[in-house]
């Protein structure tokens, strides 16, 4: 079959910024997109390096204080063009510490603020303890299920929309009930697991945007048999909202 296009995955700070299995999210877009039939070139970003000719979809995944400290000097580098293509509709998937970076700041328990990219209106602040444990979100995408570890405590700008609501767990910061951001085609998610092998709706989501970019005509999905990822899906929510 000749392929429907080519597709361009940029995974920003693979080094780096990766921790709890974020990678896997990369691994399961590429693998979705050439199942759906198109080709997928994976650009790894590393601190320093020029930037790709093509972007069609960007994944950023989570990190420690530290490593988000690393990166900080490149994303600066590249604010204008990450925040043009955000614009642009480029589809985003930022999770946890990238998730941090894409907002206005994020000010660790220490007090040292690294400044974000400002594409999503959010601000956090490292808190002396973690929020850690499984959580069952609803979203637009259905229930979304995932692992969250994270000191950050996020508060939601008056017009940001969150990426979803907790049902389990404690999202952005544990009071408000909202998990993650969502603006455009960009999503910023606590979700570790990594989120989208067992959240193929948002992974096709990204997709389509992506391939409609790349392309510069409508999604052509297949019917691909996602019977084991919605098994990793529903059982992980069953288990985690069965009462304790
Ligand atoms: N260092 C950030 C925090 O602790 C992000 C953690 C992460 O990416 N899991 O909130």
């Amino acid at each position: 079959m000749t392929a429907k296009g080519q597709i361009t995955l940029v995974h920003l700070y693979p080094r780096e910024m990766s921790i709890y299995g974020d990678l896997g999210n990369t691994r399961c877009l590429a693998a979705r997109i050439r199942r759906h039939g198109y080709d997928c070139v994976v650009h790894d970003h590393h601190p320093g390096m020029p930037w790709p000719e093509q972007a069609h979809l960007l994944m950023g995944g989570g990190g420690q204080d530290s490593g988000q400290s690393r990166v900080q000097d490149d994303l600066e580098v590249n604010a204008d063009r990450l925040r043009g293509l955000a614009a642009d509709g480029v589809p985003m998937v930022m999770i946890c510490g990238m998730y941090q970076m894409f907002g206005h700041a994020f000010i660790t328990h220490d007090g040292v603020e690294l400044p974000g990219l400002g594409i999503l209106d959010v601000t956090t602040r490292g808190q002396s303890t973690r929020m850690i444990g499984g959580i069952v979100l609803d979203t637009d995408f259905g229930q979304v299920v995932g692992f969250e570890n994270h000191s950050g405590a996020t508060v939601l700008g008056a017009g940001q929309a969150p990426f979803g609501r907790v049902v389990v767990g404690h999202g952005n910061n544990g009071t408000d009930g909202t998990e993650g951001a969502r603006t455009h085609n960009v999503i910023g998610s606590y979700l570790h697991g990594p989120i989208l092998p067992a959240n193929p709706a948002v992974a096709d989501a990204l997709i389509a945007a992506a391939a409609e970019l790349a392309t510069g005509r409508p999604f052509e999905p297949e019917p691909l048999d996602d019977s084991l990822a919605e098994q990793a899906r529903t059982r992980q929510i069953a288990r985690l909202r069965k009462p304790s």
